[in-house]
């Protein structure tokens, strides 16, 4: 089998299905960027939570807190563990009255699945956190346990290494064409000429999943979109802070004893595809740092240290992952569209794939529901909390 895309979700694919003893099939992962300077994995803001909208999306985030915190009993190789220094300072999402509702609404369904959460009151924020501005804020929803932000290039390595140890074959080049029979592709075409046959083709493209999938004559609503993120450094430290979420949108958490920020563009506004990495600090000065000081007012004076972009692949129908093979061209499986919350589903995502793949079916958790399907039938399984 081939994997088009070798960062975080491509190497938890081949880790899980070679760990497989009822797969012993060759695997080769394909990948065009070695240094992974340009892959969405090494660009994100590292974090996890299971303040998800849905059911589905907290298991699989998890799963991915269990890897997380237990490397040694998925990822260890000649008895090396890798580590992956995870913060464990939770997420606080903040809300006006107008995102009250969606804030109880959210948390019902997070207790319901057992995730160890709390709504707090504008005086209860304010008691526990002495810096955060209160006075326009209804109330907060307070992640106390596994959640928090990690070493994302660990996390990769880690995947690498074990996938590397149990024979997993890492290619550098890029796809350019994948061969299609009516319902099967037979193996793809890379850029150097070169043909590499296979029974299965896994989409690991990240941002350019849309591409990969368009070279088997198949449309995926997922497209590129730039999201900056602000490296600061404020000369009034506020202590050991949760990745905190203002209702605006804007989040921003610690990063060592300095702080990373950044936000999604609300509906309406331009988002368009890209995939330029050029950074922009613009909405650092007119939106995110007035933000940041309005909430927090020892960020009153930062100072930006570095600016960096990486792309999300959001999923236009619903900002959710799509997992699983194509309805007609059913060895060609999709992991691609996770709009922003990716690398902490990558354990999960992998070690479906990998049941999908040896089986045809899921033996864990069960993700039919975010299969290709509902692309055709237009029925989004919407995420609400995406950051
Ligand atoms: C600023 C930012 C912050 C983020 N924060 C978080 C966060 O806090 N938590 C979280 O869970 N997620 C976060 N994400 C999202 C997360 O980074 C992604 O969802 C995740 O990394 C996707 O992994 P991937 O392997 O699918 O994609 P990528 O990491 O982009 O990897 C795809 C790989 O495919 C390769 N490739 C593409 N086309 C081809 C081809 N034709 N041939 C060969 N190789 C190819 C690319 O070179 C690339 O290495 C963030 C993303 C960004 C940009």
């Amino acid at each position: 089998m081939v994997i088009v895309g070798g960062a975080i979700i491509g190497s938890s694919i081949a880790t899980f299905l070679a760990s497989r003893p009822d797969f012993d099939g060759r695997i080769v992962i394909v990948e065009r960027d070695p240094s992974f300077r340009t892959s969405s994995t090494t660009l994100s803001a590292a974090s996890i939570r299971l303040q998800f909208s849905t059911a589905l999306n907290i298991e699989i985030s998890r799963f991915g807190i269990d890897l997380i915190k237990h490397p040694d009993r998925y990822l260890a190789v000649d008895g090396e563990v890798p580590e992956f220094d995870f913060v464990e300072n939770g997420y606080l999402f903040l809300a006006t009255h107008a995102g009250l509702k969606a804030l109880e609404h959210n948390h019902a369904l997070q207790r319901a699945h057992d995730v160890p959460v709390r709504l707090l009151s504008p005086s209860e924020l304010s008691d526990r956190f002495n810096w955060l501005h209160t006075d326009d804020l209804a109330g907060g929803s307070l992640g106390l346990a596994d959640e928090g932000w990690f070493d994302a290039y660990a996390l990769l390595q880690g995947f690498r290494r074990k996938a590397r140890s149990l024979g997993v074959e890492e290619r550098v080049g890029e796809v350019s064409a994948l061969e299609r029979d009516g319902d099967s592709i037979r193996g793809v075409h890379l850029t150097d000429g070169s043909f590499l046959g296979a029974d299965w083709v896994v989409n690991a493209a990240g941002p350019r999943a849309a591409e990969v999938a368009a070279m088997a004559g198949l449309e995926l609503p997922v497209r590129p979109r730039k999201r900056n993120v602000y490296h600061v450094e404020a000369p009034i430290s506020i202590g050991a802070a949760p990745l905190t979420v203002d209702p605006s949108g804007v989040y921003f958490r610690p990063e060592g004893p300095t702080y990373i920020a950044g936000f999604s563009p609300r509906p309406g506004d331009a988002d368009p595809d890209t995939l330029d990495l050029g950074t922009d600090r613009a909405p650092f000065e007119s939106f995110v740092w007035p933000t940041l000081a309005h909430r927090v007012p020892a960020f009153d004076r930062l100072r930006l240290l570095d600016t960096w972009a990486g792309h999300y692949e959001v999923n236009t129908l619903d900002a959710n992952a799509i997992i699983g093979p194509h309805p007609e061209v059913a060895n060609l499986v999709f992991a691609n569209g996770f709009s922003g919350h990716g690398l902490q589903q990558a354990p999960a995502v992998g070690r479906a794939v990998a049941e999908w793949i040896a089986t045809g079916a899921y033996e864990t958790l069960d993700l039919r529901p975010l299969g290709y399907e509902r692309i055709t039938r237009g029925t989004p399984i919407p995420e609400l909390n995406v950051i």
